[in-house]
C-alpha cells in the first residue's frame, strides 16, 4: 500500500522531496530553515517530522506479510521513529501494539507465566513436604519416657527443666505438648542471663532426654546445605517437646512433683552443694549482663574475662546482687568520664579501668564513706525465668533475694534443723528468718492440683483448666506455675454437685 504525500509537500518534485530529506535527515538543517528553503507553510515547527513521508521498512509485516513502514523521528528523537503494517495496524517494538495478533499473543505469555508459577509452587510445596518427611524421619522423638525419674535429677536439671517450663507459661504455653523456641523471648522474658546460660540449659535438658527437638517446628529451624537436610538446626528457632510423661497428665504429674520437691524440705543431699553453686554462677551471669549493658550505653568495652569474673566472685561475698550492680555502673560511668577528659585514652583501656574503680567503690564502702545498702536489682536487665524459678521456687526466698548476700546453701538456710544426711557437714547453720512461710502456714490449708484430681478423681488437666477458668474462685498461680486450691474453694465445689436435699459428701471430709 502506498503512503500518500501530505498536502502541505505537494509542490515538491520526487527530486526536491529527497532533497528536503536528506537536509533534515543527514545534513540535521534547523526545521525553520527547512520550511523556508521548500516554501512549506501551516506546519508547527515540532510537529514538522509528521508530515515526512514514511519511509518503507526493510522487512514486511510479521503477523499478515504487508509491507512495513517507518516513522521519522521527531529532532530529539523522543517521538516518532515506529515502524507500522500498513495494512493490519501492527506497531513493531510496542509492547502495548493494539493489533490482534499482539493481543493474543500477550494473553498467551500470560497464561503461560501463570503455569509456570504454577508448576513452581506446586514445586515449592513438593520439596517442603519432603523436607518435612526427612525431619520427621531425623528427629523422631524415641521416647516420651523422661531420662530420669524427677527424684534423681541433679540440681541443675531440675532448675533448667523448672526454668523452661515458667518461660513456656510466660510465653503462653499453657499446656505441656510443646515449649516454645526461644526467638519467641523478648527482653522482659527471657530464660537465663547471658546467651553462654541459655544454651547450657538447653544441652542439660537435651541430653538428659528431658526435652527433644520438635520434628514440627518451623521448616526454617532446620539447616538446609546444596538442597540437602543437615542434622543441624538453628538453637533458638526450633521448638521443644518435653519428653516426661507418654500423655500430658503424665507429664503434668512430672512437672508437679519436681515442684513439690524444689519447694518442700529436705531435698535430695547433693542438691544442697549444687544449689549455690547455681546461685552464684545466676549471680555472676546477672553482673556480668549489666557490665555489658552499661558499657555498651557509654560506648566502652566491657572487660568480660576471667579477671572480672573473680572481681565479681569477690564482690558477691560481701554484696547482694543488687549492690554489686550499683557499683558496676557507678565505676562504668566514672570510667567513661575519665575516657572524656583524656582523650588518648581507648575504649579498651577505659574498659578495663572499670574493674579498677569498682575496687576503689569497695574500699569507700568498707570505710563507710557510701552506702549500699539500699540498692535493689537494677531493672534495665528484668528478671529471667531461672531467677523467678531458682530465687522463688527453690530458695523460696522470693523478691527478698534482692538484698540477700550469695551463701552456700545448706538445710538450715531455710531454716529447719539438720537432717540425719548432713548432720556431719560441719557447717555453720545460717538462719535467714522467712516471714513468708510462716504466713503461709497461718492461713488455711491448699491443694495441689494433683490431690484435687485425686479427690475428685478426674485428670490434673481438667482441674488445671478449670483453675484458669474460676471454678475455684480463690485458687492462685504461685510463681506463674504452680495452683494453689483453698480447701474451702473446693468444698464449695463439691457442695454445687450434690443435689439439694442429699447428704453433702462435702461433710464427711470436712
Ligand atoms: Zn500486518
Ligand atoms: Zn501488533
Amino acid at each position: 500500500m502506498k503512503q500518500p504525500i501530505d498536502e502541505r509537500l505537494q509542490h515538491l518534485s520526487k527530486a526536491e522531496l529527497e532533497r528536503l530529506i536528506y537536509d533534515y535527515t543527514i545534513s540535521k538543517m534547523k526545521v525553520k530553515k527547512i520550511c523556508e528553503k521548500y516554501r512549506i507553510q501551516n506546519v508547527r515547527l515540532s510537529h514538522f517530522f509528521y508530515i515526512l513521508p514514511h519511509k518503507l521498512a526493510d522487512h514486511p509485516c510479521r503477523h499478515c506479510g504487508s509491507e512495513m513502514y517507518t516513522t521519522y523521528e521527531s529532532r530529539s528523537g523522543s517521538r516518532g521513529g515506529k515502524t507500522y503494517c500498513g495494512n493490519c495496524e501492527h506497531i513493531e517494538s510496542d509492547c502495548s501494539c493494539r493489533c490482534e495478533p499482539c493481543k493474543a499473543n500477550r494473553q498467551a505469555r500470560l497464561q503461560l507465566q501463570y503455569e509456570e508459577m504454577r508448576a513452581n509452587n506446586l514445586k515449592a510445596r513438593e520439596f517442603s513436604n519432603d523436607k518435612r518427611a526427612l525431619i520427621r524421619e531425623m528427629y523422631a522423638v524415641k521416647s516420651m519416657e523422661p531420662g530420669l525419674p524427677y527424684y534423681l535429677l541433679s540440681f541443675e536439671q531440675a532448675l533448667a527443666l523448672l526454668s523452661f517450663y515458667y518461660l513456656s507459661n510466660q510465653l503462653e504455653y499453657e499446656n505441656l505438648n510443646v515449649f516454645p523456641p526461644l526467638n519467641e523471648c523478648s527482653e522482659f522474658i527471657r530464660l537465663a542471663p547471658s546467651v553462654g546460660s541459655v544454651e547450657r540449659m538447653i544441652d542439660i535438658l537435651t541430653s538428659a532426654g528431658l526435652i527433644a527437638v520438635n520434628p514440627e517446628s518451623n521448616l526454617d529451624a532446620f539447616v538446609v546445605e546444596n538442597n540437602q537436610l543437615t542434622s543441624s538446626y538453628y538453637l533458638y528457632r526450633v521448638s521443644w517437646i518435653p519428653t516426661l510423661g507418654n500423655d500430658g497428665d503424665e507429664a503434668s504429674e512430672y512437672i508437679e512433683d519436681l515442684q513439690n520437691l524444689a519447694r518442700n524440705h529436705p531435698w535430695p543431699f547433693r542438691w544442697y552443694d549444687e544449689a549455690g553453686e547455681m546461685w552464684q554462677e545466676l549471680s555472676l551471669g546477672e553482673c556480668s549482663e549489666i557490665l555489658e549493658y552499661y558499657a555498651n550505653k557509654f560506648n566502652l568495652s566491657a572487660p568480660l574475662g576471667e579477671k572480672t569474673r573473680m572481681l565479681f566472685k569477690e564482690l558477691l561475698h560481701d554484696f547482694s546482687v543488687g549492690q554489686v550492680q550499683a557499683i558496676v555502673y557507678k565505676a562504668v560511668r566514672d570510667a567513661a568520664a575519665y575516657k572524656t577528659q583524656k582523650k588518648y585514652l581507648s575504649s579498651g583501656h577505659a574498659g578495663n579501668l572499670i574493674a579498677l574503680i569498682c575496687r576503689q567503690y569497695v574500699q569507700k564502702i568498707k570505710a563507710n564513706e557510701w552506702p549500699v545498702e539500699t540498692y535493689n536489682r537494677s531493672n534495665v536487665c528484668p528478671r529471667t525465668a531461672m531467677s523467678h524459678v531458682l530465687h522463688d521456687i527453690f530458695l523460696g526466698h522470693g523478691e527478698k533475694e534482692h538484698g540477700i548476700i550469695y551463701q552456700a546453701i545448706t538445710p538450715a538456710y531455710f531454716g529447719g534443723g539438720l537432717s540425719d544426711d548432713v548432720i556431719d557437714l560441719g557447717v555453720e547453720p545460717v538462719t535467714i528468718k522467712d516471714d513468708s512461710l510462716e504466713k503461709e502456714s497461718a492461713v488455711s490449708k491448699t491443694l495441689s492440683i494433683k490431690e484435687v484430681a485425686v479427690r475428685l478423681n478426674k485428670p490434673r488437666s481438667t482441674i488445671a483448666s478449670w483453675c484458669k477458668r474460676g471454678v475455684f474462685p480463690n485458687a492462685k498461680l504461685v510463681s506463674g506455675v504452680m495452683w494453689q486450691i483453698p480447701e474451702p474453694d473446693l468444698l464449695d465445689y463439691e457442695a454445687r454437685l450434690k443435689p439439694p436435699g442429699r447428704p453433702s459428701r462435702s461433710n464427711e471430709i470436712a
